[in-house]
């Protein structure tokens, strides 16, 4: 795949750059926001830092997301304040990673993310789920509750996608975590729960999305 790698500091970015070139993963590696929005297009696969010189990570996600789909790693320095991880990932990043990064982590992280937008793309046009007041296009991913359209992110869709399918169905967590992330290993857990919790707010009151304890969730009654 090719990686478009935002990061200012010269270690982390030259170490990661150096591992995925040698993985026949060419990267382009720019170390300013700005160039960021500039260059994204040729990428499969963006990895971002969130402290840049010039413009913030964050600002340079939501700047993003508003001409691109491509999928976003954010990575950020350990001691990140973890409200601004939780922003990045509304504002639409696929994942983070906490630096120092380890490789093997961040390759597995980058196959899942990438896995996952590919088969976004293949998602077979059939069919419409309703459940309660909340009407599911799993083709167009239109969502409305209430008559009223709702945005998702793609990993809150994706997430509602795999309870509609088994609307009135037990699913469990693990088999959530597997179908949205492709792995349901653990470290994408509270990550997760901050796609959960904000995919529930916007499916409003009373919620339609029940907790099984100690088992996962279920949409619709
Ligand atoms: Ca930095």
């Amino acid at each position: 795949m090719r990686v478009l790698l935002v990061e200012d500091d010269h270690g982390v970015g030259g170490a990661i750059k150096d591992v995925l070139d040698s993985r026949g993963h060419p990267v382009e590696w720019v170390t300013r926001g700005a160039d960021a929005l500039l260059r994204h297009r040729g990428a499969d696969l963006l990895l971002l830092d969130l402290g840049l010189p010039d413009i913030s990570g964050l600002e340079v996600l939501r700047r993003l997301r508003r001409l691109a789909a491509t999928p976003i790693l954010v990575l950020t320095a350990s001691g990140t304040d973890e409200r601004d991880i939780v922003r990045g990932l509304r504002l639409g990043a696929d994942d983070y990673l906490l630096k120092p990064v380890r490789m093997d982590e961040l390759l597995a992280r980058m196959e899942a993310v990438l896995r996952r937008a590919q088969r976004d793309e293949g998602i077979p046009a059939i069919s419409r789920v309703r459940v309660g007041g909340i009407d599911i296009d799993l083709d167009t991913h239109l969502v409305t509750v209430a008559g009223e359209e709702v945005v998702l992110t793609r990993i809150e869709f994706e997430i509602l996608a795999v309870l509609a399918r088994k609307a009135g169905t037990a699913v469990s967590r693990e088999q959530l975590l597997d179908e949205v992330w492709g792995d349901a290993y653990v470290a994408v857990s509270r990550t997760f729960d901050v796609h959960l919790s904000k995919l529930r707010k916007k499916l409003g009151r009373p919620s339609p999305l029940h907790n099984i304890r100690g088992f996962g969730y279920r949409l619709g009654d």
